[in-house]
């Protein structure tokens, strides 16, 4: 029962906010192909010849920070809402007393007021078994950057020690290079911007790792954040919504993230809209 973008009281997105954000590999990175070549046991995922990082994989990792950060929000900035659902099971909108007001709402809006109040922060943003979600991260291409095989000692699943005779080995994209997240966030509300905040403060502090093999540190990246840029698309203003439909959006004046990170972390001015 996802709600299409047509049930919700919005017809068209009022805004976006879109981010680049360059990041360091501080560890060798591992993202496996699945399949092995005539080169090395395990190659690494590729668009084209070139190393790719799936937006899923990304959106996995933010949602996971923000969702473990989200529960220091708080309660006044989530208003009646969870702060997420992962700890009790099931996910938001399983439970009998919603699906049975789910039933008696007849109309989309009333659908869509009872998803907004219902759903916890988390899957607002990040979108869940009924909600689409407000947040969608681009493929991060690897593009020549610098990568090579590296021998590899086998796992025994049993004993979990080095299995004697078991050679293998995997491809790697080598640390010290950078690469850009890309995502945008439509229609954005506070919460919404404190949870992308959290995550993006989780990549400040090189605490996220991206790819396999995490256990043995790989994959580990932190932001460059001179090189991180954010900008506020106002979909209402013609030019700016000419520029982003035509794929200008770059056309728009960044700010850098630090600008961000500082408006959503201060406090509403008087008057000012404070959040949901
Ligand atoms: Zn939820």
């Amino acid at each position: 029962m996802t709600v299409p973008k047509d049930m919700t009281p919005k017809d068209q997105p009022t805004c976006r906010d879109r981010f680049d954000l360059r990041v360091e590999l501080l560890t060798p990175l591992h993202i496996g192909a699945g399949v092995e070549n005539s080169e090395t046991d395990s190659p690494i995922l590729t668009s084209g010849n070139q190393p790719v990082v799936p937006g899923s994989t990304i959106k996995g990792l933010f949602r996971s920070a923000s969702e473990s950060l989200a529960h220091v929000i708080p309660q006044a900035s989530l208003g009646s809402l969870k702060a997420s659902c992962h700890l009790n099971g099931g996910g938001c909108g399983q439970d009998d007393d919603f699906k049975k007001k789910w039933r008696q709402s007849v109309t989309a809006e009333c659908r869509w007021h009872l998803l907004n109040e219902h759903l916890c922060a988390t899957c607002r943003l990040y979108g869940s078994a009924n909600w689409s979600s407000k947040i969608r991260f681009f493929d991060s291409h690897l593009d020549d950057m610098k990568r090579s095989i590296r021998d590899g000692v086998a796992i025994d699943r049993e004993s979990g020690t080095a299995s004697d005779g078991l050679k293998y080995d995997y491809e790697i994209v080598h640390p010290h290079q950078s690469f850009t997240i890309s995502f945008e966030v439509h229609d954005a509300d506070n919460l919404d911007k404190l949870l992308v905040a959290l995550a993006i403060g989780y990549l400040r502090r090189g605490h996220m790792r991206i790819g396999g093999m995490t256990s043995r540190g790989l994959g580990t990246v932190r932001l460059v954040e001179d090189c991180s840029t954010w900008r506020h698309l106002d979909l209402a203003d013609r030019n700016q919504s000419i520029a982003y439909f035509l794929g200008d959006e770059k056309e728009i004046k960044a700010s850098p993230i630090s600008d961000f990170l500082q408006s959503v972390g201060r406090e509403p001015e008087n008057g000012e809209e404070t959040g949901r």
